[in-house]
């Protein structure tokens, strides 16, 4: 505020010195103005520029301004000599997108590409066409501008097995500096723990501003049920907690505003939104991809990139431009008359997601977050002015925790579900929103929640950490504009179905407890349609609910998994590099070689940030041996370890991983 009063004070000043008279009185105010606005140019936290005019040629193409894509662009562009494109389909995210509470209104809006699953008997039963809706971010800041902002890193053990799997350097120790990396943790009690936390990153982490008296009851009912109160993203995973958001001031902080909007005035970096990349130009003798080719407007164009093309399409759309430009199963892409530049078994396939089933208890007090009661004038209001109140709550999800069903090993500290413990349910909007989201049917709807909409209720949404069952994806067409066709397989595998079953089971417990009791919990058990013949309370009664409501929690990944080159599955290498193809990376939700253990935006951030360094120092952080972030703020001067001038904090090796160039030295940061 001050430095704006200086510019309008000069302003004004200089303006009357330059005319020394009154006659064009409005003039001080027209600069005034001008320099106001000149000012918020220079707001580091205003929206991005959608860049006019392109050049036909850039270093680097990002496709996809996501969780992943948006984090590239941020730390490529450190580097002052390299020039980024970085091409999102979607635009910019609007304001509604902060308030954390309404979520659930931007699935099926502009800002969704409104997927939705082939049919199948396995699962999402009760929905329109028995087809599930895979909502996904098509904004600048992709998915991580839609998604409820739970923040969790996962597992130690997911890592070690990504390693395990043939992944040198995705081990847990050789991750967790990446999470910290872009972190910016404001609970100073979390903070503390330096191990696992870091301050100052770009992406800010916060508790929600505004809880109701349930989640403290949650973790008390965990607590009574032998779990402790922990920081699921500390040193043991095994617990109950509230959750930590992917928040700022109580708004949502999506990547774009964390990691794009900082450095919108990088002169090296070009924003293209509302752009659709429709092919990756990958040159038929020399296997290496040189450019994009994409619709803007109602204009086919192309940009050419000469050091690499990055793909961060996202799970589904990743996939589906390698198979439209040859790279993929080469009989299905044969079948649609694509000419095939590598055959790659594993594009489209391994497709993983996290799911589960709403468990809903009726409380007696008037706590809950009902909407209607909670979102009005007055809310909205404290929302504007406090950023505090009902408004900033994560549609009522407050309490996490990670628990073991009988099928787990509970001293591996591996848990095998995780509770999403929520002050509300699917009937706490009034069979509105969160119906049209899950995409129920009005008749599933009215016969489960009918008698209870509205009312107080507290939810448990018991989820399968690490299902077995695997989907896949393939093209409909060779058109880029047509959906590609998703299977999601879920509960095809025996396993997950017996998993989720005893997490429903647990979830029940839970509402036992004396903690939840002392709110009047009972069961909200009226039986569901597809499932009444079945007695209540039996495994078979519950493995039918569970395919019945089979809630995705947009989790998709591993469609391009990293893997070793044995093994045939793999469609990129440790370093993210797509096999078969020189000058092209994937790096976002779809290399997972296995789900995560926990929500999966934080683990795809921490991909996106090893992945912009391998591609910046990949030499120098292996033969250091030592996280290359962490020499941020080292005096300038020697880097004793490799004899090279590291000049301010960072030094990057231009070296091109693939032809073992040797490096020259970089920059300072
Ligand atoms: C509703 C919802 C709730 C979720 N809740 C949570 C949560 O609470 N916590 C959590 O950890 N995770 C959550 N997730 C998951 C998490 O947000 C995603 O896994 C993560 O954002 C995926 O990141 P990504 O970079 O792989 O893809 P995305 O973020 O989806 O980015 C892909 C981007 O590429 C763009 N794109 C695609 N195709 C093209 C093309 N042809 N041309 C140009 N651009 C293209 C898209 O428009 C999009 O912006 C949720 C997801 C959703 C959808």
């Amino acid at each position: 505020m001050a430095g704006v009063l200086a510019i309008v004070t000069t302003a004004i000043k200089g303006a009357a010195v330059l005319l020394g008279t009154t006659k064009l009185w409005f003039l001080p105010t027209f600069l005034a103005t001008l320099a106001y606005y000149h000012y918020d140019l220079f707001d580091p936290e205003n929206r991005v520029v959608n860049e006019k005019n392109l050049r036909s040629e850039y270093d680097f193409i990002i496709i996809g301004g996501g969780s992943a894509g948006s984090v590239l662009a941020n730390r490529l562009t450190e580097i002052p000599q390299w020039n980024v494109l970085l091409i999102e389909a979607g635009g910019d995210e609007p304001e509604i997108a902060d308030v954390p509470i309404l979520s659930l209104y931007l699935h099926k809006s502009k800002l969704d590409w409104k997927y939705r699953t082939q049919t199948q008997p396995t699962a999402c039963q009760a929905m329109e066409d028995k087809r599930c809706c895979w909502t996904r971010g098509k904004v600048l800041g992709g998915s991580s501008v839609l998604n409820t902002m739970l923040y969790i890193r996962g597992n130690r053990r997911d890592f070690d097995q990504w390693e395990e799997l043939g992944n040198k350097g995705w081990s847990y120790e050789d991750v967790l500096p990446y999470f910290k990396k872009s972190q910016d943790q404001r609970n100073p009690y979390l903070a503390k723990n330096k191990r696992h936390h870091a301050t100052g990153g770009y992406l800010t982490v916060q508790d929600s501003p505004w809880g109701t008296p349930l989640g403290p009851a949650f973790i008390q009912a965990g607590v009574e049920m032998g779990y402790e109160h922990k920081d699921i993203n500390g040193d043991e995973q095994t617990g109950f907690a509230f959750y930590q958001y992917t928040m700022r001031r109580g708004y949502r902080c999506s990547t774009a505003k964390a990691f794009l909007r900082p450095i919108r005035l990088r002169k090296n970096l070009h924003i293209a939104m509302w752009t659709h990349v429709t092919k990756i130009l990958i040159d038929k003798e020399t296997k290496r991809a040189y450019g994009v080719e994409f619709i803007r407007g109602s204009k086919k164009q192309t940009a050419l990139a000469s050091k690499e093309v990055i793909l961060s399409a996202g799970t589904i759309n990743s996939p589906q431009l390698l198979m439209l430009s040859g790279v993929g199963p080469a009989q299905h892409i044969q079948e649609l008359g694509i000419p095939v530049i590598h055959d790659s078994p594993g594009v489209g396939q391994n497709l993983m997601d996290h799911i589960a089933t709403p468990v809903v208890f009726l409380i007696d007090h008037p706590i809950s977050l009902v909407i209607e009661r909670v979102v009005n004038l007055n809310t909205a209001l404290r929302y504007a002015y406090l950023g505090d109140g009902p408004l900033t709550s994560s549609v009522g999800l407050e309490v996490v925790a990670f628990i073991n069903t009988k099928y787990a090993n509970a001293s591996d500290d591996w848990p095998d579900i995780e509770f999403m413990l929520s002050a509300s349910s699917t009937n706490s909007d009034g069979g509105t929103q969160v119906r049209k989201a899950h995409g129920i049917t009005q008749n599933y709807y009215d016969e489960v929640f009918g008698n209870i909409t509205n009312l107080d209720v507290f939810g448990i949404f018991p989820m399968i950490l690490r299902p077995k069952s695997r989907g896949y994806l393939k093209l409909g067409s060779r058109d880029p504009m047509v959906y590609p066709l998703l299977y999601h397989n879920y509960l095809t595998h025996p396993a997950d179905i017996a998993v989720l079953r005893e997490g429903v089971k647990t979830a029940i417990a839970f509402g036992e407890t004396m903690a939840m009791k002392r709110f009047g919990a009972r069961l909200h058990s009226t039986k569901v349609p597809g499932c009444k013949h079945l007695e209540l309370y039996t495994d078979e009664y519950w493995e039918c609910a569970i395919r019945q409501y089979t809630m995705t929690i947009y989790h998709m990944s591993g469609t391009a998994k990293m893997g070793p080159i044995t093994d045939p599955g793999a469609v990129v290498d440790a370093e993210l590099r797509v096999y078969g193809v020189q000058g092209l990376r994937v790096i976002d939700a779809s290399i997972m070689p296995a789900i995560t253990s926990g929500n999966i935006n934080a683990p795809v951030i921490m991909i996106a940030e090893k992945g912009a360094d391998m591609r910046k120092c990949a030499r120098i952080c292996v033969e250091s041996g030592k996280p290359f972030w962490e020499d941020t703020l080292s005096t300038p001067n020697q880097d004793s370890r490799l004899n090279l001038p590291a000049i301010g904090s960072l030094v990057y090796l231009e070296s091109n991983a693939l032809d073992n160039a040797a490096p020259k030295v970089g920059y300072s940061l």
